[in-house]
């Protein structure tokens, strides 16, 4: 074990208490230590004559200590304040530093002494200079700055280690193991993209380099930050290369069917496939037919027609003489899939049934027979007790629900099956491979022709008359009406309008219409049924919660109503939206935002109103949400990135994966690259068993 592995508890200064503290920070060894960056740093290389300093600035400047003073008010009250001052002179002028309630700092100065002091300037209560709380550093000798008089690293902090302690501990480590630090990265490719080498890259990252620009230290652009973020990445990317090159190598189900069954579905539908929906298609095709497993991502807006693509692989598996499910996140998703397809599939001959927790009468015996050809269903499909006669395909649908491992745990529900993946969140090619690192990636980027863009507009609560004409208007064209509520029911934790409220409320307003209600906590079947009627035009309005977001395809919808916009994130507006517009019709979505409005409320909406494009409106989202809300990659099961970020560092990304890639092709067991392999086995801890060879 090395220097770098051992506990940060043995490193002068820590000891087993700060030891405890730092853990809180995530920092257990030397190595995580190393690799804990600053947060920002402040620029106090600029020595300042008191006489010269600027009231309201950061300001740095260095004189001796010409006076000591202990104040003390309200000596008998409960809150009693102390104040401890020094006077410092430059021969300039005087400045003070002071503290409260830190009786103890009176021990860490001497008159006479010599001090850099650093802060902010103001004016004095009782006229003068001073600064509260500064940092100090005594100046002896030998001494080397590490809190002033240089750039300086500020870390995020923890009650009970101050950044100045944790800036000591940090310059601590450095000193002693600097040397230590062996760089695992490939020499060429370190040279061929310029890359400082690794120690001299973590030294800097914490304490800069005297002439280095601390604006981009703090824009986190250095190349030595960036170094560091490459490590990561490549490291990340060395294990998506492992797990694809175990998949190639993995026998699987090479299916070969004539294509009847879908050339009878195409024969039915009343449309022809876009240029994009056929090229996705045949890149499912020759996937489906080689004899290792597929892993395809399809990734395609909010109706640009996944479904129908799916279905075409899943009858593609079925004329095989193999057994196929889809899995929905939601069981509304499942039902309405279900609903969707059960007509068409029958009409073909074909066996299809629905698979979800609530049921309580799962067909869990026809499955296992092989008596049912194609499965719907939620993550009750991979339940312990589900049992397949010869599962050949898989689709997952909405795909940013689930990660690795639960298609890990679908593929062993069969021989190796092949798993299509279809999502709608809207992510560069790149980053797409590496979030999904062990999924092929297609996409279809065209919608079917004459959608119109939905018209999309902001209503204050005083012009619901306007909404309300609107919705009579649409009805009496024979159209229908989604209305989309936050909450399911009124509590006194919200003031929220809610769903069944809503209901009543619609009901009174519009009383010769049909309206419906589905939200989350009705059966099942009840909820089906609601469902049904709506697709059937039994319903004219269908109020509901977001549980209509992902996939209800509805296209006499032309109209949605959400209320209570403003609470709503950009993605879900994006997917809510997604339910109209789906038809040949002008559709419209309203939103009725109640104040007060947030600004990052009223920039959501702006964006809304103004694009209809996925790729914008997750730009937008990715800005206010992070990345890591944002794709959902807590879920996706690779390790998660602590500095670097796959959107700020989309260019590394492309490189690492470049690179990492053509390693694994050539030495796929890292034997030629033995620090890389520890390395990348230290990052990918025990997530995946990507290094185990059998
Ligand atoms: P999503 O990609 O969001 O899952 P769907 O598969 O639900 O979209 O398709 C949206 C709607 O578009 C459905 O009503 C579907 O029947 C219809 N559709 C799909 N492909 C085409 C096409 N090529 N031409 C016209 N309509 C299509
Ligand atoms: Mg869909």
């Amino acid at each position: 074990m090395s220097f770098l592995e051992s506990p940060i508890q043995y490193v002068k200064g820590v000891g087993p208490k700060r030891a405890t503290l730092l853990g809180r920070l995530n920092i257990r060894t030397v190595r995580d230590a190393l690799f804990y960056l600053p947060y920002r740093y402040e620029d106090r290389r600029n020595l300042k004559k008191i006489c010269d300093v600027i009231y309201g600035n950061l300001e740095t400047v260095k004189g001796k200590v010409i006076s000591m003073n202990m104040t003390e008010l309200h000596p008998k009250q409960q809150r009693r304040l102390t104040i401890f001052e020094l006077h410092i002179s430059d021969g300039t002028g005087i400045i003070k530093a002071k503290w409260f309630n830190q009786a103890y700092m009176k021990n860490n100065f001497q008159k006479g002494q010599e001090l850099v002091i650093t802060g902010t300037v103001k004016p004095s209560y009782y006229g003068g200079l001073e600064i509260v709380n500064p940092e100090y550093e005594v100046i002896e000798e030998d001494s080397s700055f590490i809190h002033t008089s240089r750039i300086v690293p500020i870390y995020r902090a923890t009650e009970g280690i101050s950044a100045r302690v944790l800036r000591g501990i940090m310059h601590n480590i450095l000193t002693t193991c600097i040397d230590q630090i062996v760089d695992p990265l490939p020499e060429y490719i370190r040279l061929s993209y310029n890359l400082p080498g690794l120690s001299e890259s973590i030294h800097n990252c914490h304490f800069p380099p005297g002439d280095a620009d601390v604006h981009v230290f703090n824009s986190g652009i250095s190349p030595y930050h960036r170094r560091l973020y490459f490590d990561e990445i490549f490291n990340l990317e060395i294990g998506v290369a492992k797990i694809k090159n175990g998949q190639i190598r993995e026998k699987g189900i090479s299916f070969n069917p004539e294509g009847r069954l879908v050339n009878e579905l195409l024969k039915r539908l009343d449309f022809d496939l876009t240029v994009a929906q056929k090229r996705v298609f045949k890149e499912i095709l020759e996937d489906m037919r080689k004899p290792f497993p597929m892993n395809r991502l399809i990734q395609g807006d909010v109706g640009c027609g996944k479904t129908i693509i799916a279905l075409m692989a899943m009858l593609t598996a079925v004329e095989s003489g193999y057994q196929t499910a889809m899995m929905a996140p939601t069981e509304i998703l499942a039902e309405q899939h279900y609903i969707n397809m059960h007509r068409l599939v029958e009409d073909l001959g074909l066996k299809i049934c629905l698979l979800c927790s609530s049921q309580k009468e799962k067909p869990i015996e026809e499955i296992a027979r092989g008596e049912i050809d194609i499965i719907i269903g939620t993550h009750a499909i991979i339940q312990e007790g589900i049992r397949f006669k010869k599962l050949g395909l898989i689709v997952i649908d909405e795909q940013h629900r689930f990660g690795v491992m639960q298609r890990s745990a679908l593929r062993k529900k069969g021989k190796n099956p092949d798993v299509l993946v279809m999502t709608a969140t809207p992510i560069p090619r790149t980053l797409a491979m590496t979030v999904y690192g062990d999924l092929d990636y297609s996409i279809i980027d065209e919608l079917p022709p004459n959608r119109k863009p939905v018209v999309t507009r902001v209503f204050k609560e005083e012009q619901k008359q306007l909404i309300y004409r609107k919705i009579r208007e649409e009805i009496s064209k024979g159209r229908q009406v989604y209305v989309v509520y936050p909450v399911i029911e009124e509590s006194e934790n919200h003031d929220l309008k809610s769903a069944i409220t809503g209901k009543e409320r619609l009901e009174q307003i519009f009383p010769g219409l049909r309206i419906g209600l589905v939200h989350g906590k009705m059966k099942a079947q009840e909820r089906e049924s609601v469902m049904l009627a709506f697709k059937g035009g039994e319903i004219d309005i269908l109020v509901s919660t977001t549980v209509i977001e992902v996939g209800v395809d509805v296209p006499n919808a032309t109209l949605m109503l959400i209320v209570h916009a403003e609470r709503f994130g950009l993605a879900q507006l994006h997917q809510l939206r997604g339910r109209v517009g789906r038809g040949g019709d002008q559709s419209f979505c309203y939103f009725l935002a109640y104040e007060p409005l947030s600004d990052e409320a009223r920039r959501r909406l702006a964006v809304m109103e103004k694009s209809s494009d996925g790729f914008v409106i997750a730009e937008e989202d990715l800005n206010i949400r992070g990345p890591g809300e944002f794709f959902g990659t807590r879920q996706s099961g690779m390790p998660d990135l602590k500095i670097a970020s796959i959107v700020r560092d989309v260019d590394l990304v492309d490189i690492a994966r470049r690179e990492a890639f053509k390693i694994i092709d050539a030495d796929p067991e890292l034997e030629g690259f033995p620090l890389l392999k520890n390395a990348v086995e230290c990052f990918w801890k025990g997530k995946i068993d990507i290094f185990k060879t059998v």
